[in-house]
């Protein structure tokens, strides 16, 4: 049986395809992988400007105690430009954001100073004060956004900044996904006797555009071979990765390895954790394939230990795995040695500082316990039980 970390390597040694990049307006860009390397055309800010409502002065006119009286010569609202140069012994009335003008170094705020006609007088400041300085923010020519990065609101908002419309991300990269089982109902219709709605396909549906992929929907496919194959060697036509949940287990009915080895090849099957050791991963044609296993906890958490991270690839992300942090067990957990246990937990800040509970019943067919939960406790192989107390690996879930 195969460690997670493993069959981490031995998957994102095989995913080498990166998705084409394609153009979209900035205002679509939320979460996409940026694809080249985003430089700054221009300075930011362009020019010196002024961070606060006041006067723009020359520093060798500001008193080194007492205060000094000047002429105010201009006023300048943000956006304008004043053409001329400031004298000695003048000030210019300036606006936040608007460019400091030739000849001043230094806005001192109107509440500091007191205003009578033309004549302001103003107390000492330090050189500089309230300006912002040309190119403070960005260099002009710069990488400021690496390819590879998520973009975030703040990225969008600086693209915008840079006065770029559109920006040069990678395409998703296609996932299909089906649920199988005769037992597996579609919601909305009705259930016969010893059928369950099927929950995988919605969950990873949920996980694969949370992930940046684009789905596409195979449905449900009953415990027969041939329609498997047929269903599956569609899917590898038009998806970059495929994904089935259930029929991956030991039973009589658990067709999905067989159907793999037939239309494609097994890289490995079982990983030592828990849930979600009936894992089978390999190829058909060009895509990659997950046989997820069928309990509900055990599919996404295989998925996301195994499938994000090669969408994540696929897609040119920089990073492929979300952080990790610590945290004190607040209750005593069960864990056998030898496999990674993942539990469902609840994080907190609390007077150990961060502590974590299990959600409860950790069954790998609960679904509530990832519901719950606001993260994943990780508990490597070499551990056995933990006693309240003892520091435990976290992962919070939605990681930004
Ligand atoms: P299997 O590996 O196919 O035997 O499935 C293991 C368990 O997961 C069984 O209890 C199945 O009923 C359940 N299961 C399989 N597929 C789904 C699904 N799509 N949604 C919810 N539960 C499922
Ligand atoms: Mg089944």
């Amino acid at each position: 049986m195969i460690s997670v970390a493993d069959g981490q390597a031995r998957i994102l040694a095989q995913v080498t395809t990166v998705t084409p990049p394609e153009l979209v307006p900035v205002s679509q860009g939320l979460s996409r992988v940026l694809a080249e390397d985003l430089r700054a055309p221009f300075d930011v800010p362009p020019a010196d400007n002024s961070a606060v409502d006041g006067y723009a002065v020359a520093s060798a006119d500001v008193p080194s105690d007492g205060s000094a009286t000047l002429r105010v010569i201009a006023d300048l609202p943000a956006g304008s430009v004043f053409d001329g140069a400031l004298a000695p012994g003048q000030a210019i009335r300036i606006m936040t954001g608007a460019p400091v003008p030739a000849g001043a170094d230094t806005v001192i705020p109107q509440e500091l100073v007191e205003r009578e006609g033309e004549r302001v007088t103003i107390p000492p400041i330090a050189k500089g004060a309230n300006v912002r300085l040309r190119g403070e923010d960005v260099t002009g020519g710069a990488v400021v956004i690496p390819s590879g990065s998520v973009l975030r609101p703040q990225e969008l908002g600086l693209i915008a900044s840079l006065g770029l419309p559109q920006i040069l991300v990678r395409q998703r990269p296609r996932v299909a996904i089906l649920s199988t089982g005769d037992e597996v109902a579609e919601p909305g219709e009705s259930r016969k006797p010893g059928q369950i709605y099927d929950s995988n396909r919605f969950s990873l549906r949920g996980l694969v555009e949370a992930a940046g992929g684009a789905v596409t929907d195979f449905g449900i496919v009953p415990d027969v071979p041939d329609e498997l194959k047929v269903q599956l060697r569609e899917a590898s036509q038009t998806a970059e990765v495929v994904l089935t949940s259930g029929g991956v287990s030991v039973g009589v009915y658990d067709l999905v390895k067989d159907v793999l080895r037939e239309i494609g090849g097994i890289d490995f099957w079982q990983v030592a954790m828990q849930p979600g050791r009936p894992l089978a991963v390999g190829r058909i044609g060009g895509s990659h394939f997950f046989g997820l296993p069928g309990n509900p906890v055990a599919s996404m958490l295989t998925f996301l230990l195994f499938v994000r991270p090669t969408i994540w690839k696929l897609a040119g992300r920089r990073e492929l795995f979300p952080p990790q942090f610590t945290a004190v067990a607040a209750e005593p957990m069960r864990k056998r040695t030898g496999r990674r246990e993942f539990k469902r937990g609840v994080l907190r800040f609390g007077a150990r500082g961060w502590e974590v509970n299990t959600t409860g019943p950790q069954g790998s067919g609960i679904l509530t316990s990832m519901v719950m939960a606001n993260c994943l406790i990780i508990v490597e192989e070499a551990r056995g039980d933990v006693k309240p107390g003892e520091t435990v690996l976290v992962e919070p879930f939605e990681w930004f």
